[in-house]
């Protein structure tokens, strides 16, 4: 069998002449490149101090609406649910009290709500999907974060807070 360094391609071991151990052809190349890019508008910015605009078609966190007098939209019907392919969408119903007219709109209303954000394609398919105006996707995004329980995003990280009510939806 042929040994390996007989196969090896010979290498040219003659010592350097004077302009290719200054390296000059290669430096200036180098520095002319460099140059170049230093007067080019840049392709990076300074996130998250400055941000882009978002495309007229970005669609990001849910947000759960309520009506002009602040009682919430959403009657629990599950369309959104049923529409959603990434099953992204959990709820339960219930029915609404006597006296909690001015809470929700509707006789039936969602109990609990809860959107996976690790799951959501951002679709808007629930947004297409609800009859009553309730859920809408806005311009931003979920927050990063470590924890995969950060991103299962309650009714009350999603819905409109009310006057002194915190949320975790920065555009709630
Ligand atoms: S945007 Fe799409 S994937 Fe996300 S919850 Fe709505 S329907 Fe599901
Ligand atoms: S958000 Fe709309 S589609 Fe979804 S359960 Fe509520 S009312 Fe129905």
């Amino acid at each position: 069998m042929q040994a390996l360094t007989d196969r090896a391609v010979p290498v040219d071991r003659r010592p350097l002449n004077f302009w290719e151990k200054m390296y000059l052809p290669g430096i200036f190349r180098g520095m002319a490149i460099t140059l170049k890019h230093i007067f080019r508008k840049k392709a990076t910015i300074n996130y998250p101090e400055e941000k882009r605009a978002f495309s007229p078609v970005f669609r990001g966190l849910q947000i759960l609406n309520r009506d002009e007098e602040g009682r919430e939209r959403c009657t629990a019907c599950g369309l959104c649910a049923v529409a959603c392919p990434a099953e992204a969408i959990t709820m339960e119903a219930a029915e609404r009290k006597p006296g909690e007219e001015h809470l929700y709109r509707e006789e039936k209303y969602a109990a609990k709500y809860e959107i996976n954000m690790l799951r959501c394609i951002f679709c808007g398919f629930c947004e297409e999907a609800c009859p009553k105006d309730a859920i809408y996707l806005t311009e931003t995004f979920a927050p990063s974060s470590f924890e995969r329980e950060h991103f299962i995003y309650g009714k009350e990280d999603l819905l409109i807070p009310l006057p002194g009510e915190e949320t975790k939806n920065p555009q709630a």
